[in-house]
């Protein structure tokens, strides 16, 4: 019974998933956090147990010690279900990484060199990839990219229309991300619908706290709404979305406004939060209900977003066979999902009420059965699509 253990560091956090080989079970799941302050916290779970530790965690590598005592103490023992490989999650991949990629001294400096297209992110998944090596040494350690399944879009996507020479020397174009989501939940459709995935022609809203779609044409990414960063694109939480770059230009004329207060505006403060003074969608979709006014806005605004994509994806693939909805608020909010695509009948669009209220969980169809496109709900499990692509890298 041979498993593989998948890790998503953070700066200050790791996440970790203990996933058995064969049956692709959940044997364990755990949250290594507050590493480096006073207090660290620590939680393991089994699936019939729960276990919390507080406890100073001075860095990633004290963290790994920390998950091995909770395997050791809570099970299961590592012995019986032994890891054969370490995955883990790498924001960004630059144009470098197209595939998941076994972890060598020379990724992890190419990994490293991409940080500045991903400082919050690159920096810290190489420092859990390196606390971990130490952790399991002797096994092979597969680099999966959030980025990876975008690498199929063509020049004419993925190009911005800037000075060629500038862009090429500072790697600026669009990459995307959320594609470990966007493989595994376009792929479960396919498998759901019992269709060739190579046939299909399929978009997939990611709606959670970020949020993307991205057009999938015979299971390959052909665009994708998040560009250099996962800023642009539909309305987040608390990220804008497409702006019109010279608002940013305009904000620094007027208000001498710097890139780090621009980052933090646009990242931080943006979004439903910056429209509604909310982030959370339940709280903004409770809002509007109560008839606050600029919820209803920060729906209406986010919707659009979402509207205007679903238009353009629906020309480029040039026929769409099914629409998946996945992430927190796509597989959870049956408003948005029929607000999505409410009055799209005339495009073969027909979303069902009562299938789509239905609370069942799964994979399921909400279309009616007259519409000629399919609609579904596909929970997204970006930890089972980074142990299945860990165990295509060492076989
Ligand atoms: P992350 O991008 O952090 O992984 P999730 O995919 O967990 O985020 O999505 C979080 C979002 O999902 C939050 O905005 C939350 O409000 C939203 N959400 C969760 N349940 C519901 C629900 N029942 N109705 C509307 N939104 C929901």
């Amino acid at each position: 019974m041979t498993s593989v253990l998948v890790v998503n560091s953070g700066s200050s956090s790791f996440k970790y998933q203990l996933i058995d080989a064969d049956d692709e079970r959940r044997l364990a799941s755990g949250l290594v956090e507050r590493i480096g302050e006073p207090t660290g916290h620590a939680t393991h779970d089994v699936p019939d147990g729960h276990w919390e530790r507080s406890l100073e965690i001075p860095d990633h590598t004290a963290g790994f010690g920390v998950m091995l005592d909770a395997f050791r103490e809570h099970g299961p023992s590592l012995e019986t279900h032994p890891p054969i490989a370490v995955g883990h999650r790498v924001v960004h991949g630059g144009a470098r990484f197209f595939e998941p990629t076994l972890v060598t001294p020379l990724v992890l400096i190419n990994i490293e060199d991409l940080s500045d297209l991903a400082p919050l992110h690159n920096p810290a998944n190489v420092e859990g990839i390196k606390a971990a090596k130490k952790a399991f040494p002797e096994l092979p350690h597969v680099a999966v990219f959030d980025t990876a399944f975008h690498q199929t879009m063509a020049p004419d996507a993925y190009t911005y229309a800037i000075d060629a020479e500038l862009a090429s020397r500072l790697r600026i174009r669009r990459y995307g991300f959320h594609g470990t989501s966007h493989k595994y939940v376009s792929g479960a459709a396919a498998r759901f619908l019992q269709r060739p995935l190579g046939e299909l022609k399929q978009f997939v809203l990611h709606l959670g706290n970020g949020a993307s779609m991205t057009a999938v044409d015979g299971g390959r990414s052909v665009d994708t709404s998040m560009g250099l960063t996962p800023l642009e694109g539909l309305v987040m939480g608390t990220r804008s979305g497409d702006v019109d770059p010279a608002v940013l230009i305009y904000l620094q004329r007027k208000t001498r406004i710097g890139p780090d207060d621009l980052d933090d505006l646009l990242n931080q403060r943006s979004g439903l939060l910056g429209l509604s003074g909310r982030k959370d969608m339940r709280d903004v979709i409770r809002a509007a209900d109560d008839g606050d006014e600029s919820a209803r806005l920060a729906l209406e605004v986010y919707l659009h977003r979402i509207r205007h994509y679903i238009g353009a994806y629906t020309f480029e693939l040039g026929r769409v066979d099914d629409i998946v909805f996945t992430a927190g608020v796509g597989e959870n909010s049956a408003e948005i999902r029929a607000r999505s695509l409410a009055g799209l009948e005339h495009h073969g669009i027909e979303v069902d009420p009562d299938r789509n209220d239905s609370r069942v969980g799964g994979v399921r169809v909400i279309s009616t059965d007259a519409s000629r496109v399919t609609v579904l709900v596909v929970p997204t499990d970006e930890e089972l699509e980074i142990a299945r692509q860990t165990l295509s890298v060492v076989g």
